[in-house]
């Protein structure tokens, strides 16, 4: 049951994790919950399968072998506070704020393991220092059209999350998660990238997965607890606002659109992840099957524009990653995309305004 791996490829990949003695684990920028789930789900089973994690955090020592492994999660920028109980979570390197170290890990690393990103391009700077190592790089994705960056591939578009992915690889290499530490990072990513089992989670073997993982000790009404169930009294009111205040409906075109200025972000003390979901929440009126959110951020020093951060959602066979990807740069799965513009928000709405007829309904 549930996805097929390539033997050929499962058996490289058990080699590459049996000799790497200096293993970096990364995941993309703006890190969510499937990001977070799988690379952490991957360190905590790399410790668990193959040494035994040390005094120091982020270095295992071997249990047969004289050389000291070495293994580190990376992220490209600060994931959001929501995740910071995630088991494994307080070890992990932020690149934007630990670059040197990060650089170096990077070039020395002889090992890869790639999660939940389909092109170099989605990991920041991380991609391009990756590039520049030639050691074997292992990828766990679902996104669509992967570019051929990886020495091992794992990518199925139609898994509901890179989580169900490292499951799958985990079982297929006959390792049984019983270690309820991967188990709740991976439920945390099945949960995330599926809105709660809202979407992407109609095929059965999904929840065959999720009692194998419930019965590893996976607490899973905590989990929901932890993520959904945290916020600050401003996350709330910032919602409130953007929905009131901020969101556009094009009812003939069964669209909607909300957008906040950096501005607007700061008299609600603006924190990573407190505008996560929001994109999805016009979905809930009838008659309205197209979301896009764009947020703006400050120019960085040395950058003249702000960057917009734009959200793409939509229901059924109503594709938005085309859009995305032809006017904003950006790309991602049919109902979920992303993209991004280096220009005034007004501007932004400008050609969201002179474009959206071309790519709806
Ligand atoms: P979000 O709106 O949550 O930031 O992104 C939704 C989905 O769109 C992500 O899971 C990712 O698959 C995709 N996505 C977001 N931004 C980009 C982008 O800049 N390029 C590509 N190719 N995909 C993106
Ligand atoms: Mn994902």
């Amino acid at each position: 049951m549930g996805i097929e791996l390539d033997k050929g490829l499962l058996a490289r990949a058990q080699e590459l994790l049996a000799s790497a003695q200096k293993i970096v684990i990364h995941t993309h920028m703006a890190p969510d919950g499937d990001a977070m789930g799988s690379a952490l789900a991957l360190y905590h089973f790399v410790i668990d399968r193959f040494a035994k994690k040390s005094e120091s955090a982020n270095v295992v020592g071997p249990q047969s072998e004289p050389v000291a492994r070495q293994l580190h999660v990376i992220v490209p920028n600060t994931f959001p506070a929501f995740f910071n109980w995630m088991p494994g979570a307080q070890d992990i390197l932020i690149y934007e704020k630990d670059s040197k170290l990060c650089d170096q890990l990077i070039s020395d690393a002889d090992l890869f393991l790639c999660t939940d990103f389909n092109d170099a391009k989605r990991i920041g700077p991380i991609g391009e220092k990756m590039l520049l190592n030639p050691a074997p790089k292992i990828l766990f994705d679902h996104h669509l059209n992967p570019t051929d960056f990886a020495d091992v591939l794992f990518s199925f578009p139609e898994a509901s999350s890179s989580c169900e992915i490292v499951y799958d690889f985990l079982k297929s290499i006959a390792y049984q998660v019983q270690n309820t530490e991967i188990a709740t990072c991976i439920y945390t990513g099945l949960m995330t990238d599926t809105g709660n089992f809202q979407y992407n989670s109609s095929r059965c073997d999904l929840y065959e997965i999720i009692a194998d993982l419930i019965r590893a000790g996976v607490k899973k009404d905590e989990i929901y607890d932890s993520v959904f169930n945290q916020y600050s009294i401003d996350r709330v009111r910032l919602t409130g606002y953007a929905l009131y205040r901020k969101m556009r409906i094009y009812p003939e075109h069964h669209l909607a659109l909300i957008t906040l200025s950096a501005d607007e972000l700061d008299q609600y003390h603006y924190q990573v992840g407190d505008t996560e979901g929001l994109v999805n929440m016009p979905l809930q009126i009838s008659d309205v099957y197209y979301s896009v959110f764009m947020r703006e951020e400050r120019p960085k020093p040395g950058t003249p524009k702000p960057r917009i951060r734009i959200s793409f959602r939509s229901q059924g066979d109503r594709p938005v990653n085309i859009w995305a990807s032809e006017v904003f740069h950006g790309g991602g799965h049919a109902n979920a995309s992303g993209g991004e513009l280096f220009a005034s928000l007004q501007q932004a709405v400008q050609l969201f305004e002179k474009t959206y007829k071309q790519y709806v309904k």
